[in-house]
């Protein structure tokens, strides 16, 4: 079996069928990971799958922090915070996230996969290109490191290659093309003291932003602008996100903490494509190379933990004798879509929640109701979307832990039949 992309999906996934005695082959045209802002936060239900693949302790070790609390502010009316949830007091949850840089939690992890025992592992080697053979299998075109062509076939091949894959257009599973709603802007800044592990959330008239530890000194401001809020001049739309991520970083207190931006984004365009893990004629597509979700909903690294472990527990379960069954994966995987989709439906709201309100003055009436109610619970009777997404995480942690049973506490993988590669 080929894996193209050792990002977090294909990582997590080589890793998660090593531990269920599955070889595989995966290939990333990186070696190493530079700073990038990026996903940096992975929410509860990911946690739990970092935990049952022995990989909390090591993405902890590299500097990643736990965050406890969520907090959340509307400044432009009111700088009190206004709501808080405490996922350490919630029973049913994994009591926290966990940020970290993003090239510090890539690294962690792709050291996790050099070391899983029935991994080939080949850095630096780029996909050039796929075909469908006669035989049925792939044929997949490489450029090795040195600059040399290479064709290997396989046959199952999983597209864990990112928001521009090129498995996507090859498999071509009828996604709809990406949209942006939204765009992103932010800095990274190395602060002096600890961080503390709370996760605040504010809005101004024609912004939300966040501001989350990403390790034990760093913090990250995020920004997101509603896509007709963004001047359509390079040089205005400079100086105005400029003034934004002050006054977020004000808001937020950020300039209080003293810290000095190690590294600024200018702004993306946040596209979302609305897609679940995709299977057909010996290709599957995980992670963000089948569908992104807003980034200001911080799911996209916990979806792609997610697709990979789900995935991993389906090849296991169909055996070597059937995973390359005709329509056998995509049958197995049938019912991930109505859950997995729940959260980019919520994350939709979100996102609708947090900026139509300017649109129609609703905004202000919403605030003003947020004023004065100092617990979440409350908060969640005006704000039904979020209550929505956080049930949604609940019960994708409980059928997450019902699959991913197999792959807890077993550091001695059990072999199950060597898969055709
Ligand atoms: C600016 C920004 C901020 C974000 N913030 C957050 C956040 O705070 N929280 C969050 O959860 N998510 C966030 N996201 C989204 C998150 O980063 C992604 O959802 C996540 O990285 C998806 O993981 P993946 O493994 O599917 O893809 P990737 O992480 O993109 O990995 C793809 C891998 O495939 C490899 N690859 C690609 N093409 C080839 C090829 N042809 N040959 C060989 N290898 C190839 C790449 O080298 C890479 O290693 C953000 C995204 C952006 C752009």
């Amino acid at each position: 079996m080929l894996i193209i992309g050792a990002g977090i999906a294909g990582t997590v996934l080589g890793i998660a069928l090593a531990r269920l005695g599955v070889a595989c082959t995966v290939v990333d045209r990186g070696v190493d990971f530079r700073p990038q802002f990026r996903g940096e936060i992975i929410q509860p239900y990911g946690t739990l799958l970092l935990e049952r693949l022995g990989l909390l302790d090591r993405v902890q070790s590299v500097g990643c922090a736990r965050v406890t609390r969520f907090v959340s502010a509307f400044p432009v009316l009111d700088e009190r915070p206004c709501a808080e949830l405490r996922l350490d007091q919630s029973t049913d949850l994994p009591p926290y996230a966990v940020t970290c840089r993003h090239h510090l939690l890539y690294g962690a992890l792709r050291t996790g996969l050099r070391q899983a025992s029935g991994v080939e592992l080949l850095e630096g080697w780029r996909v050039m290109g796929l075909s469908r053979r006669a035989d049925g299998r792939w044929g997949v075109d490489l450029l090795d490191p040195a600059g040399g062509r290479a064709r290997i076939s396989s046959g199952l091949v999983i597209g864990a290659d990112g928001a521009r894959s090129l498995l996507h257009s090859v498999a071509d599973f009828a996604v709809r093309t990406a949209e942006a709603s939204t765009w992103l802007l932010g800095k990274v800044s190395r602060i002096a003291g600890p961080a503390d592990a709370t996760f605040h959330f504010c809005a101004g008239r024609r912004w939300v932003a966040y501001l989350f530890p990403v390790g034990k000194d760093t913090r990250r401001v995020s920004i997101h602008l509603p896509s007709e809020a963004v001047p359509r001049d390079r040089e205005a739309r400079e100086g105005s996100f400029a003034r934004l991520l002050d006054d977020a970083g004000r808001a937020l207190g950020v300039q209080s903490a003293g810290g000095e931006p190690v590294e600024v984004l200018q702004a993306v365009p946040a596209p979302v494509l609305r897609a679940g893990i995709r299977c057909r004629d010996g290709l599957c597509l995980i992670g963000d190379a089948v569908g992104t979700v807003n980034p200001i909903t911080g799911h996209g690294l916990t979806l792609a933990c997610h697709d990979a472990v789900v995935l991993a527990d389906a090849i296991t379960e169909l055996g070597a004798a059937r995973v390359q069954e005709q329509g056998a994966l995509a049958e197995r995987l049938a019912g991930v879509d109505a859950y997995r989709q729940a959260v980019q439906h919520y994350s939709d709201l979100l996102v609708e929640g947090c900026f139509a309100p300017w649109s129609d003055n609703r905004y202000r009436q919403l605030a003003a109701g947020f004023g004065a109610i100092p617990r979440l619970s409350l908060l969640l009777q005006d704000a039904p979307w979020l209550e929505q997404l956080i049930q949604t995480q609940r019960r994708i942690s409980e059928i997450l832990a019902a699959r991913t049973e197999a792959l807890a506490g077993d550091s001695q993988p059990q072999r199950r039949g060597c898969l055709p590669c």
